[in-house]
């Protein structure tokens, strides 16, 4: 085998490694709450506290609005992240929540 060829195989072989790294990488930003789907990013909050899962549930957070006009984005209690598709936060519902989620807290946000 010539030279040459052991560098095309080395050169395949950290190319095709660093497909799989950035593949990687991307499938754990979406799992930890950075961008997603088309549906927008996950924005699953780990390490909350009994509590603030039951205010998440009681008020009927979903990571994707069903209601018509109503997310989270435009909504007044929304913090947002970094970019309009990032997860952001919120002032009364704990943990990343996503700009594309709604509970009904939902406030008309005031321009
Ligand atoms: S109150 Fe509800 S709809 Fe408004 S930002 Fe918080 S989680 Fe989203």
């Amino acid at each position: 085998m010539s030279k040459q060829g052991i560098s095309r195989r080395a050169f395949f072989t950290t190319t095709a490694t660093a497909v799989g790294v950035t593949a990687a990488a991307g499938a754990i930003l979406g799992a930890c709450g950075g961008k997603g789907s088309e549906d927008g990013p996950s924005c699953e909050p780990s390490g909350l506290s009994l509590a603030d899962e039951k205010t998440r549930t009681m008020n009927k957070y979903v990571a994707v609005s069903t209601t018509e006009g109503k997310h989270c984005a435009n909504c007044q209690l929304f913090k947002p992240g970094a970019d309009p598709n990032a997860c952001g936060n919120c002032t009364v519902i704990k943990g990343i929540v996503s700009p594309k989620g709604y509970c009904q807290l939902w406030a008309e946000k005031k321009a």
